[in-house]
């Protein structure tokens, strides 16, 4: 049995009723997950079975966030992710700075998935899986064809509606 793991859970990985494997390491999320699942129901009764197994919560600091916002613009993830995503990164990126223990989060969000991949914080989605490539996202007109790097909604050039598409995977090694 390891004990030095850590897991980050985020919303979408609460409220998915999954059972998640908590008797290996610590389980931790952020604080303004509370505010996003409210009392009563079936996701309400999850997320106290949680709390009682010692789901602890923390808050990330100013400095992550603000990293975790700059990373995410270069992968093109920014404008996919709540604020609560980014504070899942940006706790999960504070906890990784000690090295001792082993940082894993566990979400089946594609872009969290992919700025920790950036950052090599490990993930898991709920079927277990290690995610094991890195995607790009660049924006590509659906009129013209046309791509951008930056996030955008219509394009300059013929006014159609800009869709985001995967460009790279590469493999992590
Ligand atoms: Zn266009």
């Amino acid at each position: 049995m390891k004990n030095n793991q850590i897991f980050i859970i985020d919303t979408s990985a609460i409220l998915s009723g999954k059972p998640i494997n908590i008797e290996e390491g610590e389980l931790i999320t952020t604080n303004s997950i509370k505010n996003e699942i409210k009392p009563g129901g079936r996701d309400y009764r999850v997320f106290q079975f949680l709390i009682q197994k010692g789901l602890k919560f923390f808050s990330p600091t100013k400095n992550a966030v603000e990293h975790i916002i700059n990373i995410s613009k270069k992968t093109g993830d920014y404008g996919r992710l709540s604020k609560v995503d980014i504070e899942i990164i940006s706790l999960s990126y504070d906890l990784s700075q000690d090295t001792s223990k082993e940082i894993i989060i566990i979400s089946d969000d594609y872009s969290i998935q992919n700025v920790a991949n950036y950052l090599k914080i490990k993930i898991q989605n709920f079927n277990q899986e290690i995610i094991t490539k890195r995607f790009k996202w660049i924006s590509r007109c659906k009129g013209c064809g046309k791509k951008f790097k930056e996030n955008i909604n219509t394009c300059p050039i013929c006014g159609s509606e800009i869709k985001r598409i995967v460009i790279k995977k590469e493999k992590l090694g």
